[in-house]
């Protein structure tokens, strides 16, 4: 018998059934008219999934770290200035990548486990001519979420481009594209979109686009460049497809349904659930004698959590808690790796999947050594 753990890692994460079914349908051709109408309304669901009714969407296979190189490669060229917002693993990754792709990068650093001071961005912002200002929404790495509502302004009064990176927040945290003023956010299909990993998905302002038209040099990668794929998402959109390059036909569909899903959720309901549900887990992990990594409330992401190792426990608890059936994942930062846990609890989770996650983390814990009151991780559960 063979029936995969539960999956508690911040992406890939379980999988609907309706998502499931669509992957396992006979394979259709990228011109197949029931593709053609699926990739269209994938598409056109993406505004109503990143609130951005003007934006342009678009759906490339790739996982995030190629959404993250479109945004870099079509937003600077060789002399511009970019300012990372940085709080950790994902955004040096971004930061590399602007800098390969040209730019002048100033970093505003965090701890790790905190966010950059906004009052530093805004003298940074005050001080240098930046044609771009990138963050990271949740840093998967940390378990943190920017104040990208706060810092979207902030950049909008500088004229400065705002890149979101959404990897581990679209679908599962409150981000407003339109209204916050946010010009690029991406994702990757794999985390609260609630799709397998293959695709890369990322939403462009008028602004953004008209920003990447007015470039003198061209895009340096033709993969990436928004010139090969813009016309593909029109002409799917208008239901007259056009090839550049194949796309992952069964990933696509998969996509649609789970957009699908998340919009018949209702975006303001389905963050809600993700709020109460990470708090929810807070209470049980604080019930187990455990120290959450985000330095207070207000920085905590409802993605994912990162959690201390209680003193004598190590990156052994993570295979103790796979024994028990349930996946989660090591710590990811660089500089504090071996200090801390992640549970991602996004998408599909529920109450149930909590309760069986904690259930598994405390057998975890009982092995690996750590003293706490049997059963209160999950009697902090239930209580919620
Ligand atoms: N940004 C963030 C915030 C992420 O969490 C991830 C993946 N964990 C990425 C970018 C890169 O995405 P991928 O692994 O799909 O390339």
């Amino acid at each position: 018998m063979s029936t995969p753990n539960l999956l508690m890692i911040p992406g890939p994460i379980g999988l609907s059934s309706d998502v499931l079914r669509a992957l396992s349908e006979p394979q259709r051709g990228h011109l197949d008219p029931v593709f053609v109408a699926s990739y269209g309304r994938a598409l056109k669901r993406l505004r109503d999934v990143f609130l951005a009714p003007a934006g342009q969407p678009f759906i490339v296979s790739g996982s995030g770290t190629l959404a993250m190189e479109m945004a870099a490669a079509n937003l600077v060229q060789p002399g511009d200035r970019a300012l990372v917002v940085n709080s950790g693993y994902f955004s040096d990754r971004l930061g590399q990548m602007l800098e390969l792709h040209g730019a002048q990068v100033t970093h505003v650093r965090a701890e790790p486990g905190s966010v950059a001071n906004v009052e530093e961005v805004e003298r940074a912002l005050a001080a240098g001519s930046f044609k771009v200002l990138t963050v990271t929404h949740v840093d998967t790495s940390t378990g943190v979420l920017a104040p990208v509502q706060r810092l979207a302004a902030l950049a909008k009064a500088h004229g400065v481009l705002c890149v979101v990176d959404g990897v581990c927040s679209v679908g599962g945290e409150t981000l407003e594209l339109d209204a916050w003023g946010v010009d690029v956010a991406f994702t990757a299909s794999q985390k609260a979109l609630g799709a397998p990993p293959g695709l890369a998905v990322l939403m462009a302002s008028p602004r953004a686009l008209e920003v990447w038209r007015a470039r003198t040099k061209p895009v340096a990668a033709m993969y990436l460049d928004f010139a090969q794929w813009l016309p593909i998402q029109q002409a799917y959109e208008a239901g007259t497809p056009s090839y550049f390059a194949t796309p992952a036909v069964n990933l696509i569909m998969a996509l649609d349904v789970s957009l699908g899903e998340l919009l018949a959720e209702g975006m303001g309901v389905r963050v809600e659930r993700h709020v109460r549900l990470a708090k929810a887990a807070r209470r049980a992990f604080g019930a187990l004698g455990l120290t959450p990594l985000p330095m207070n409330e207000a920085v905590m992401a409802h993605t994912l959590s990162a959690v201390k190792y209680p003193a004598g426990v190590d990156a052994s608890l993570v295979k103790h808690v796979a024994a028990q059936g349930v996946n989660i994942a090591g710590g990811l930062h660089p500089a504090i790796k071996a200090t801390y846990f992640r549970v991602g609890h996004m998408g599909v989770v529920s109450l149930g999947t909590l309760l069986e996650t904690v259930g598994a983390l405390e057998r975890g814990l009982a092995l690996a050594g750590h003293r706490f009151e049997a059963g209160a991780g999950v009697a902090a559960l239930q209580r919620g």
